[in-house]
């Protein structure tokens, strides 16, 4: 069932009416909204209040939104969780958004009461919000603002502010539209393992630790890992993120991504004294070790993988004139070899499993006496997230997979899940998912690539249940228990 708008005034209901949006009049104030209030309570639709309001704080300004995130309840705050994707929404349209509690008061509000209640900590305030709080199903709640602590609504100009108010509503209709399509009861299938592997972990914790003992700033090149989220919250520590060594400043601390580097790049970090923390991945470095062997001893080597990843460039960098990147079954029929006698392959650690068989078996053929791993490169948390994932993918109307779109495990997970025939999308954080995606999916699969957050999922399925999906089921794969040890210098 679709939610509906709920506006408290007449001229808010009219601002707000547009085809394919259900606009109840609620009435002003908290004795007619608690009896809205009861009403939809018994019809048990998702329900969105959105009307005018004033501003408790100074940076938000007539015309601008609140989207709120908790509104009062008779035990105090009560959290509205999907904010976020509707504050997404709302800012695609080019509106300015606030999101922050909303307050609510017996009466309209000024001078001491307004400083009062801004002291709570909400960003705006209105008279009804919190009669809604009860309710049990979906609830979001939308203000647009008309007075602020500098321009109350005795100074002149409030008619202006008003009709700024009532645009803004006007304009927010397609957001709105959008969450009351999306709210509806269903379920989220978490796919586990998913988020942060081993590798990822103990990236992270070598950028920390080296924070920590040889104090800000660490220079490291490239991104740790392909996660935007995680790079920003460790620059906000102090790490410095650059291109190339070249970059970093002699004799400066500097950390190798968990992706690998070509021998030339240890080679220039030494020539600059540079202190290196080397953050590759053991799995990565076992793929480089073969690699060498095969190239050691005079093979070609086919590497499969996407030429542009850090990883593949990395390991090509161990003998460029020896390695050959295979980034398709294509490629594959026509790669060719000095002697065809001796070649062996290797693989980009995070590739689609079913993927890389295939190209892997059309290099078998050819190449009847190629050398290659026993099964494959692919590492386990790779391996692990996709068989995950398509268990989800085949019960799933939708599947969200959280990470960045340079993480190339993350695309695979959503390759993984389209090719079972689900609709699937990458996501770096809530603010990416979009509202009209989720109409019609009661089943919503989530996973996470090996580089992203596991908070960021959390919030995902803390936003997705404010909209009405609310039972959970995880579906376990594997049981991961890996760690691996820290370099000697952060260890
Ligand atoms: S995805 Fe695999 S190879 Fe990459 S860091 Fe994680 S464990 Fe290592």
């Amino acid at each position: 069932m679709t939610g509906v708008v709920v506006a408290p005034m007449r001229v808010e209901a009219s601002a707000l009416r547009m085809p394919g949006l259900v606009v109840l009049r609620g009435g002003m104030g908290p004795r007619r909204a608690a009896e809205s209030a009861q009403r939809l309570a018994a019809a048990g639709r998702p329900v969105l209040v959105a009307g005018v309001g004033g501003a408790l704080v100074p940076d938000v300004r007539p015309g601008d939104l609140v989207v709120a995130t908790e509104i009062d309840g008779p035990d105090g705050r009560v959290p509205l969780p999907s904010a976020p994707m509707l504050a997404a929404a709302l800012r695609r349209l080019g509106l300015t958004v606030h999101l922050g509690p909303i307050a609510s008061s017996p009466s309209v509000v000024d001078g001491a009461e307004r400083a009062r209640y801004a002291r709570s900590g909400a960003l705006a305030v209105d008279m009804e919000s919190a009669e809604f709080a009860g309710l049990p199903g979906p609830v979001a709640v939308v203000r647009a603002i008309v007075d602020t602590p500098d321009q109350p609504l005795w100074r002149p100009g409030t008619v202006l502010r008003g009709l700024s108010g009532l645009r803004s509503l006007r304009a927010a209709v397609p957001a709105l539209r959008e969450w009351c399509e999306a709210a509806g009861e269903g379920e989220l299938l978490l796919a586990s393992p998913r988020s942060f592997c081993a590798g990822v972990e103990r990236a992270i914790e070598i950028v920390e630790r080296a924070l920590e003992r040889y104090g800000a700033p660490v220079y490291v090149r490239r991104q740790v890992v392909h996660n935007a989220h995680v790079v920003r919250r460790l620059e906000a520590l102090g790490a410095v993120f650059v291109q190339e060594v070249e970059e970093v400043p002699r004799g400066a601390t500097t950390v190798l991504a968990a992706h690998g580097v070509a021998p030339a790049v240890r080679a220039a970090a030494q020539a600059r004294d540079l202190r290196v923390i080397d953050a590759t991945c053991p799995l990565v470095m076992k793929v480089h070790s073969e690699v060498k062997r095969y190239t050691g001893r005079g093979d070609t080597v086919f590497l499969i993988g996407h030429a542009d990843h850090e990883e593949v460039e990395g390991t090509v960098g161990e003998a460029p004139e020896r390695i050959v990147v295979v980034e398709d079954a294509e490629a594959a029929a026509h790669v060719r070899a000095p002697d065809g006698g001796r070649v062996a392959y290797a693989m980009q650690t995070t590739l689609a499993v079913d993927e890389a068989e295939e190209i892997a078996s059309v290099l078998r053929k050819r190449f009847p006496s190629i050398e290659g791993p026993r099964r494959d490169d692919i590492c386990y948390a790779t391996t692990n997230r996709q068989r995950a994932v398509t268990t989800v993918a085949e019960e799933a109307d939708l599947v969200l997979v959280v990470g960045s779109a340079n993480s190339s495990n993350s695309l695979r997970l959503v390759e993984v899940a389209r090719r079972r025939g689900t609709r699937a999308r990458l996501v770096d954080d809530v603010s990416e998912v979009d509202l009209r995606w989720l109409a019609g999916a009661t089943r919503i699969g989530i996973t996470a690539g090996a580089s992203a957050p596991p908070d960021l999922v959390a919030e995902l399925v803390r936003c997705l249940q404010g909209l009405g999906r609310t039972r959970v089921t995880e579906t376990v794969r594997a049981d991961e228990d890996v760690v691996f040890t820290l370099p000697r210098e952060v260890s």
